[in-house]
């Protein structure tokens, strides 16, 4: 299990900072953002500390898939079938968090382009 102790997200897949937990098994966690953008806002995290999706993909491409499996898990748990995934990679795209987590968004019309 890959860590880091200052990070946010590791904290949380540890049970030390608590979150509205959705869905979770040995290798990903599920739980609502805190500022949620849309009706459906849930954030699925590997348990491995990894930076962003690039570096997922390179070390683990079986828990990129299950991050993909799962988010389409919560969106069917929600009753929602038309919805956006988003990995912010990098801060000018908008990663706050340097734990790579997807953005299941949905419950309302997107836009496009992205702001
Ligand atoms: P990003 O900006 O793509 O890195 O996304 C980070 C997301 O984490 C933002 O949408 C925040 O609202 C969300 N967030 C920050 N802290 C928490 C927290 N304690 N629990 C749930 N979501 C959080």
């Amino acid at each position: 299990m890959t860590r880091d102790a200052d990070c946010l997200f590791c904290k949380i897949a540890g049970g030390e900072i608590p979150a509205d937990v959705v869905r979770e098994n040995e290798r990903t966690l599920a739980f609502r953002d805190i500022s949620p953008q849309a009706p459906t806002h849930v954030l699925v995290v590997p348990r491995d500390h990894h930076r962003d999706v690039a570096s997922l993909a390179a070390a683990e491409p079986d828990t990129l898939a299950e991050l993909v499996r799962t988010a389409a898990d919560v969106a069917a748990d929600e009753g929602i079938d038309a919805y956006r995934l988003v990995f912010n990679t990098g801060e000018q795209a908008g990663q706050s968090v340097f734990h790579v987590h997807v953005h299941v968004l949905g419950g309302r019309a997107m836009t496009w382009p992205p702001g």
